[in-house]
């Protein structure tokens, strides 16, 4: 893998920034640091510099803005409100694949207007992280002229808001999923199927995240599977979606190719999930990244 010296293209994020609660099989933890851009952007700067677009509460920690300062190249975006920061309650369960939300108090996100700088919104490289479908296409709307966009999404807006949702990806080049979200925004149980439907909505590719399995990149002429590195002990799985986003655009963004940052997303969140929260992603260097990359495309029998 070579990972181009950032190459001076920065990617813009626009997602949650969260306090979490998180209930595991063995214990709970409150006001954990969280939040999709908050895990994307400490993965994608392993790879590019990142530009945050989001709001936070006047309750948001220290600790909070110290982690966005020390990885974000750009925060002049990030808006801070009088109020609560976005909160999200989640439950895992034993086999830690399956979690059931607790409870989203949007708290500063229902006033969010997000009004881009000049600068950002020259910006080529977007990430819509996981947010109201609504909040998406209004900072999509405020880029000049992007060369790639990518999106992620979530049951729940796929279930309340589809009609924006639907807007937002008639407008992007990329879309990130996992099966189940696949499978409920087409009907189809086969993520490859499921994948060719959601084609027809817009993106030119999908991505299917399949948990312990990798994930499959599905375009019009082709589909490309890669394995998932497997982790001896998971601590924490919250954030492993957003930072496999981080690591795959971060890895674009920087010159890789679409495989290898489909390898690079695996492996970055390979890392998320042996932490508590963020900890897992916070020491990791690009030499341990590029180590189990390297596994995982062996794995894979790719290489
Ligand atoms: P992941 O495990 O990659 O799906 O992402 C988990 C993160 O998503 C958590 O840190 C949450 O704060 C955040 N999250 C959960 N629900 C929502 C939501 N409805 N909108 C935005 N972010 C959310």
């Amino acid at each position: 893998m070579t990972v181009l010296k950032h190459q001076n293209k920065p990617v813009l994020v626009v997602g949650s920034i969260a306090l979490d609660w998180l209930e595991m099989p063995d214990g709970q933890k409150g006001e954990v640091i969280g939040g999709s851009a908050t895990y994307f952007t400490l993965a994608a700067c392993k790879f590019s510099p990142v530009h945050v677009v989001g709001i936070v509460g006047s309750d948001f920690p220290k600790r909070g803005m110290a982690l966005f300062r020390k990885h974000a190249a750009n925060l002049d975006d990030l808006q801070v409100l009088e109020g609560k920061t976005f909160q999200w309650g989640g439950r895992y369960h034993e086999d830690w694949e399956n979690r059931t939300t607790l409870f989203t108090e949007l708290g500063v996100f229902e006033r969010f207007q997000p009004r881009l700088s000049s600068a950002n919104k020259k910006i080529k490289n977007v990430f819509l992280a996981n947010i109201q479908p609504t909040l998406q296409l209004d900072v999509l709307n405020q880029i000049e002229d992007p060369d790639m966009v990518v999106c992620d999404t979530m049951n729940l807006w796929i279930d309340i808001a589809r009609e924006s949702l639907e807007g937002v990806l008639e407008r992007v080049d990329v879309l990130l999923v996992n099966d189940s979200e696949s499978h409920l925004l087409t009907g189809e149980t086969d993520p490859v199927t499921a994948a060719k439907e959601i084609i027809n909505m817009g993106p030119e590719t999908v991505v299917v995240k399949l948990g312990k399995q990798g994930a499959i990149l599905v375009t019009a002429s082709n589909v490309i599977r890669v394995g998932a590195y497997h982790v001896k002990i998971v601590k924490d799985p919250t954030g492993a979606g957003d930072s496999f986003a981080g690591g795959f655009v971060g890895g674009l963004a920087s010159g890789l190719s679409m495989v290898e940052a489909l390898v690079a997303g695996s492996s970055v969140a390979s890392f998320c999930v042996e932490g508590f929260g963020t900890e897992g992603l916070e020491g990791v260097t690009m030499n341990s990244i590029k180590h189990r990359s390297q596994m995982i495309k062996e794995w894979s029998l790719m290489s």
